[in-house]
């Protein structure tokens, strides 16, 4: 009905059949269809008047992110899904080109506040800054629990490395996902730098 009654039932009826046709739209032309294409993947980094934008919501536009919302839906979708955290990058629309979004924006950072050491480890973009490279930034997907890491993985791996490197130094690694360091760089930089 017009009023919104009648959404939920239909939600709760179907929603296995709308989370199927969310991550594989059958029409090309569709809504779903147009937030999957190449054209709408290579123009849009959170989003667009063209997806999630529309005047209604215009208080939170800084805070959508159509990428986030299909993973999102995924993890509800597929038991299997990490979203990245298995290394996987090229087979889901929302994760295609995210390690080179992350290093664009660590580029962009770095340039930002002066941090002239970058490098990668294992494909993850890091900063390392401060007397001797002693400290390091780390980027991750906003989805990756950084804090309780319960598997033995290449991200684990990572942390443990950086950890290491950091406190032969006396520095710190401190970790920021993608999702805060494309909204509020300067947020980053307050948190990780001047306030440590
Ligand atoms: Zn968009």
């Amino acid at each position: 009905m017009p009023n919104g009654s009648g959404f939920v039932r239909f939600l709760y009826n179907k929603f296995s059949d709308l989370l199927a046709e969310a991550m594989n739209p059958t029409d090309a032309q569709s809504y779903l269809g147009k937030i999957h294409s190449t054209h709408h993947q290579g123009n849009c980094k959170d989003a667009c008047y063209e997806c999630l934008k529309v005047f209604r919501n215009m208080n939170y536009h800084s805070l959508l992110d159509w990428r986030l919302g299909l993973s999102m839906m995924r993890i509800l979708n597929d038991s299997t899904y990490k979203c990245g955290a298995d290394g996987i990058f090229n087979q889901h629309v929302e994760l295609n080109g995210w390690l080179e979004f992350a290093t664009s924006l660590r580029k962009g950072f770095a340039e930002s506040f002066g941090m002239r050491t970058v490098d990668v480890v294992q494909g993850l973009p890091i900063i390392k800054w401060h007397a001797r490279d002693k400290n390091v930034i780390l980027i991750v997907h906003p989805f990756w629990d950084m804090k309780n890491m319960r598997e033995a993985n290449w991200i684990a791996e990572i942390k443990n490395e950086l950890g290491e490197y950091t406190r032969s130094r006396g520095g710190k690694l401190s970790i920021v996902d993608t999702f805060n360091l494309h909204r509020r760089p300067g947020w980053c930089y307050e948190k990780l730098v001047r306030n440590g």
